[in-house]
């Protein structure tokens, strides 16, 4: 076993409770873990404050003085407990809400201490509570250097002794023992032309800072590793997907395409759209396997680029499938795929988890003869027992419901690998589609057909509802559908539906029967019911629709103009602009209003702010980057997005950049990472990604 995979009982300090409780709450189970575990700020243990100087905006301040008073308040269950600090400028209160018994005896009158903690006001003046306190003693002062490290903890932790300070006293400890055991990544070519900071200097760095400069070198080493790598591995397993899978040359434009370009297509591609489908003409007939996302906003125009797509596979003898992550999509996409071919005698079908087993077993039939041109269906499309005869075009619609793995499941599906268009409306900003889709080559449409109103967007209080029914009443009057919707969140699920509920009434009261119909739509529903209501809207029976964000993805109903967010400040931003991306499809002018309460947080105010600002996808995505960070992006938790422990998407995207060319520049010269100076990289890579199936294909 390398030493760094020790479990961390084993390090001196540990043992096995606190063993335990190290990886219980924050995850370190071995030393690698440990060294990894990065401190969150460094503090100035070197400089002392005075009472007088103390201020609200200290983050901290750090005061040498005598504690004394003691005293305990509140009267059945003591409540708080009291001391009084104090130098020679004045003095302040420290003050604790636990730990009493403790502390009652802890300090000695007269005797110097070195008080640690953050300022709070409490009434004209400011008070420590729970602060950090050791007597003076020459050792403390002088232990003071100008950037102690402070690292997470927890109060389970805190109880044995391993608070910030006890932390770092283990990390302390590990680096002294096993720095030896630290070996490079990275080849000593590339850190002494890319000027990097070894790896166990970098590690020993980022605990124990010898100052700013060197700080930041040990985060721009281990930025730069991080991101190194997962470019590395996302360019290697294209490289690979490239050498070995070798897939149809789709060297025929024959007379389905032409005949639905030329006859069918009622209106002109705009320019990204041609530009997209030149890209996917290229891409087929590369003898590679296509793999390319199609980014494009919500109403961009994907849907024809994917039949036309499918089209140029049925024009060379191959099936196609188009998967969605709904039921409702699913149909919506057979629905009006079926309408644009038909005449053009192409078989299409629609499979999902609830086709009947008589069609089922036809759909089944008819796709491994080969009769069955195209498929569209849900995740039922991945099933072992759909096989397909010559599947030579996958589509996947709404990639960020997907799992790569299900991915990579869909076409594995032949011997031969099928192109694959993978089609998301949730635009990605730069640095995390780099990242999670690294290993794809990507398309844009960033333009929207000609004619279209932009959506307006605006942004109302609750008390001025009134208001909005009334606006609700006039677009209404001008044959217009609406959508209303609410937020329904786990945590308070049942609180939501009552929201939900009692909305639907109130709007059911405003616009009454027989004049009005109101549906309603949630996810507690029978899907049959639900799906019964959903239709009934999209064939304009009703002229409201109540709903959760269950309506969020695809829905088409072009004669829908409002679009209504309730509680809008509970959404998040790429929620938001999916969800107005609901209206705005037809012809006519199009609203989107948010309302909210009266009192937001600052987020909220920028999200809502933002939203009213602009239609344009992409910049909602760098704000919602920035606002939430790239962990908490809709859709991108469980779609691969790997966990970065130091690199930060909304920050570093210039060493990304590098970092990605780097990986590239060596992949160009040494493919197989054979070199021997390359051996390191190869090992890590390996070690770093030992559970991806292809590794063992690389030699
Ligand atoms: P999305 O990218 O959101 O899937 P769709 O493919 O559903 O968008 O297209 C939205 C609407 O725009 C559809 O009604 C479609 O027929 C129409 N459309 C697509 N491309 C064009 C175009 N070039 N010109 C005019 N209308 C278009
Ligand atoms: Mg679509």
């Amino acid at each position: 076993m390398k030493y760094l995979d020790t479990p961390i009982e084993y390090l001196k300090g540990v043992g096995p409770k606190r063993a335990e409780l190290l990886r219980a709450e924050l995850g370190i189970s071995n030393f690698n873990d440990l060294l990894y575990f990065f401190p969150f700020r460094y503090i100035d243990r070197s400089r002392f404050h005075t009472i007088r100087e103390v201020n609200g905006d200290m983050p901290y301040v750090q005061i040498r003085g005598t504690i004394s008073e003691i005293q305990l308040h509140g009267k059945q269950r003591t409540t708080r407990m009291t001391a009084t600090l104090r130098d020679t400028t004045g003095t302040m209160e420290l003050v604790w809400f636990r730990g009493f018994k403790w502390l009652k005896d802890a300090f000695n009158p007269g005797v110097e201490y070195i008080v640690f903690g953050k300022p709070t006001p409490f009434g004209p003046r400011f008070n420590i509570a729970h602060p950090e306190i050791e007597p003076v003693t020459p050792g403390a002062i002088n232990q003071g250097s100008a950037m102690q490290p402070v690292y997470n903890s927890s109060e389970k932790l805190k109880s044995r002794g391993l608070d910030s300070k006890g932390i770092g006293k283990l990390v302390k400890n590990l680096l002294t023992l096993g720095r030896q055991h630290i070996f490079d990544t990275l080849p000593a070519g590339m850190l002494s032309s890319v000027k990097l900071m070894s790896r166990d200097e970098a590690l020993s760095e980022i605990h124990f800072p010898t100052d700013e400069a060197s700080l930041r070198k040990a985060r721009a080493r281990l930025k730069f590793e991080e991101l190194f790598f997962i470019q590395l591995n996302l360019l290697r397993n294209k490289l690979l997907r490239q050498e070995k899978a070798k897939s149809y040359v789709f060297t025929t434009i024959g007379d389905y395409f032409n005949d639905f370009f030329y006859k069918k297509l009622s209106f002109e591609l705009t320019g990204a759209q041609k530009r997209v489908m030149k890209e996917i003409r290229q891409d087929t007939l590369s003898g590679n396997q296509m793999n390319r996302l199609l980014q494009g906003d919500v109403g961009s125009g994907k849907t024809v680029v994917a039949v036309m797509s499918m089209l140029m596979a049925l024009d060379n003898g191959y099936q196609a499938c188009l998967m969605a992550p709904t039921e409702v999509l699913a149909f919506q996409h057979f629905e009006s795929i079926s309408a644009m071919l038909s005449e053009l005698g192409i078989e299409v079908s629609l499979l999902t988890g609830s086709t009947k087993q008589a069609a089922r077993r036809e759909i089944l039939s008819g796709l491994r003869q080969g009769s069955l041109q195209i498929l569209i269906g849900t995740h039922a499309l991945i099933e072992e027992v759909v096989q397909f005869d010559k599947l030579g075009m996958v589509v996947i619609d709404e990639q960020h419901r997907f799992g790569v793995a299900q991915r990579a499941r869909l076409w594995s599906k032949s011997e031969t690998p099928p192109h694959v268009l993978v089609m998301t409306a949730t635009p990605i900003p730069r640095t995390l589609a780099m990242t999670l889709y690294g290993d794809l080559d990507v398309s844009v449409i960033d333009e929207l057909p000609p004619g279209r109103k932009p959506i307006k967007t605006i942004h109302k209080y609750d008390r001025n509802r009134l208001m909005v029914f009334g606006f609700m009443l006039e677009e209404i009057k001008k044959g217009r559908q609406i959508y209303v919707v609410y937020p329904l969140i786990k945590e308070s699920e049942k609180l939501d539906l009552k929201d939900l509920n009692d909305g639907y009434e109130s709007i059911v009261r405003e616009f009454p029967p027989p004049d009005y119909s109101v549906s309603i739509v949630h996810g507690q529903m029978k899907p049959a019911v639900k799906d019964y209501e959903m239709k009934r809207f999209v064939a304009g029976q009703t002229h409201i629709m109540v709903a959760t964000t269950v309506i969020e993805v695809g829905i088409d109903v072009p004669n829908a103009s409002v679009m209504v967010i309730e509680s809008a400040e509970r959404f998040g931003l790429s929620q938001l602009h999916q969800l107005r991306g609901r209206v705005g499809r037809g012809a006519d002018q199009s609203y989107c209003i948010l309302m909210s309460k009266d009192e937001l947080s600052t987020d909220a105010r920028k999200r809502l702010g933002v939203m009213v600002s602009t239609n344009d996808g992409f910049k909602i995505a760098e704000t919602d980057l920035q606002l939430r960070g790239p962990g908490d992006i809709q859709g991108t938790q469980q779609s691969g997005i790997p966990e970065l422990k130091i690199a930060d998407l909304t920050q570093d995207e210039a060493i990304l950049k590098y970092a990605r060319a780097q990986a590239r520049a060596l992949l160009e010269r040494d493919p197989g990472l054979q070199q021997p100076e390359n051996a390191v990289v190869r090992k890590q890579l390996q070690e770093l990604y030992s559970d991806q199936l292809h590794w063992s294909r690389i030699s």
